[in-house]
């Protein structure tokens, strides 16, 4: 019989563990609270939820509505307890989370083929004594000591421990009457590989003002320092002189604006973030502005007036690992070094760059699939990249993929629609339909693999 160690009964750790056990393989899972806690968990219970209690909407065609559909499709034992105990919250799925962390608990602890350790795993390598393969579900507070272990098996440069992400807007929101497209120094009869959005002074004047009034998130202490020195926010920025932005991130040199023919007063540059074209990045933007407040003051932007956003800019300690240089389409670690441990390490959750709950999750999942196909011998059925989270992990496993900030999922990252459909509504239920399809098509592989419980 085989047995699966995992690291860490957070989301993604706890699902990966109910369902492999679901499929017969015994699992150890090792958690370290409550004894060593993290700086925001605040119990010891399995699948906490460190803020928020809401798992996002439940639309059935967005992205976050899919995933859950994905979700409940492939039989995931932790949307199940979060249905069991939602809270009514309009169209979205909020959960009870000290009812829902107990029933994940209880479910661990009652299951016959999961042993529960609490204790903090500190060496990758010990962990491959008397198991099969590693699965690190450790999440965005990795503990130190296994930080480390990791690093040797990753590299120093592929283990960051910060998040310091520029929002994302979709394409297909952005005013392009306002914006024009052109490279510092070119001309922009070449067009180029930015999009600038150009400022007359009162406009920057306005924005600066908005955004030295904007409502921040309130660091926590543990996130404080060292994020600030390596990644200086734009309101920090601009605290430190309203002028200074306009000589730093939105600096207007080399351009010039097709409307008036002269340089703007500034320019904030979007860098397309997806091979697609679909979405946009705010080069420079890393924020703490609450998500409500960046929504606000962003949209102040020339040309991003009824801008959509595919991410909020986020600034918090966050263990990932660089998952597009690193892992395979199954999570499976793919250096020399994770050779050596003598059984497959797998990474799942935050640590492996997804952000979210229900990401979270659905990663957990994924690399429980990966895991019991592995262990079957078989190879694991490629999951579409026109399902939610095919498109996700198709980003994440990309090796071309540049400077890799976690992500939920989104319609910037999907296949473009062929034909392409104008209209906002028909176009994300025409995305919905084909990821529906895909799933379907998807399950009954799996089920031919004999990869359902
Ligand atoms: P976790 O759920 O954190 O699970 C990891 C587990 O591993 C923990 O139980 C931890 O104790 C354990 N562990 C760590 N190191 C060791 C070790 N060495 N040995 C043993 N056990 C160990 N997402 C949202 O969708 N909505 C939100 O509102 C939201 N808020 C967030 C707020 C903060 C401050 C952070 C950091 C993240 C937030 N996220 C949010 C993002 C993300 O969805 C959650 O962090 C999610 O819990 C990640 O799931 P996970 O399973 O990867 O990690």
């Amino acid at each position: 019989n085989n047995t699966v160690t995992i690291v860490g009964a957070g989301l993604a750790g706890s699902e990966a563990a109910l369902d492999l056990a679901a499929r017969g393989i015994a699992v150890r899972l090792i958690e370290m609270r409550p004894d060593h806690p993290t700086a925001v968990h605040h119990t010891g219970d399995a699948a906490e939820l460190v803020c928020s209690n809401s798992l996002k909407s439940t639309k059935p065609d967005s992205a976050a509505g899919l995933l859950k559909e994905e979700l409940s499709v492939l039989g995931s034992p932790l949307i199940e307890a979060a249905k069991r105990h939602s809270v009514a919250a309009g169209g979205a799925l909020a959960v009870d989370r000290v009812r829902f962390a107990r029933d994940v608990t209880a479910q661990i602890q009652a299951h016959p083929l999961i042993a529960l350790e609490r204790r903090e795993a500190t060496d990758v390598a010990s962990l491959a004594d008397g198991s099969d393969a590693i699965v690190l579900a450790s999440g965005p507070l990795t503990s130190d000591a296994l930080s480390s272990s990791l690093m040797a098996l990753t590299g120093r440069d592929a283990l960051a421990f910060y998040d310091a992400a520029a929002p994302v807007v979709m394409a297909d929101s952005i005013d392009y009457e306002k914006v024009f497209r052109q490279s510092r120094y070119e001309d922009a009869a070449f067009g180029g590989d930015y999009l600038n959005a150009p400022f007359a002074k009162e406009e920057y004047e306005a924005f600066i003002e908005a955004l030295l009034g904007a409502e921040r998130v309130i660091a926590k202490d543990f996130e404080t320092r060292e994020l600030f020195q390596a990644c200086q926010p734009i309101e920090e920025i601009a605290r430190a002189g309203r002028d200074a932005p306009r000589f730093g991130t939105l600096k207007p040199v080399g351009l010039t604006d097709p409307r008036t023919g002269r340089r703007p007063w500034a320019a904030l540059q979007l860098r397309a973030e997806d091979a697609h074209g679909a979405s946009y990045n705010l080069v420079g933007f890393q924020t703490n502005l609450t998500f409500p407040e960046q929504r606000r003051v962003f949209r102040m932007i020339p040309g991003l007036e009824e801008a959509e956003f595919a991410r909020y800019g986020v600034m918090h300690r966050n263990t990932f690992i660089d998952a597009p240089q690193l892992l395979d389409a199954g999570n499976r670690l793919a250096t020399p070094q994770a050779e050596e441990v003598g059984v497959p390490v797998y990474v799942v959750g935050q640590l492996a760059g997804t952000e979210g709950y229900c990401e979270a999750i659905r990663s957990g999942l994924h690399g429980a699939l990966a895991v019991a196909a592995d262990l079957k011998g078989i190879a694991l059925p490629p999951l579409p990249t026109e399902t939610v989270y095919g498109a996700l992990l198709a980003y994440a496993t990309d090796p071309a993929t540049e400077d890799y900030q976690p992500m939920h999922v989104n319609f910037g990252l999907m296949a473009p629609l062929d034909p392409p459909v104008r209209n906002k509504r028909a176009r994300y239920q025409a995305y919905a339909d084909r990821a529906n399809a895909a799933l379907a098509e998807y399950r009954a592989a799996l089920a031919e693999a004999g990869l359902l419980p």
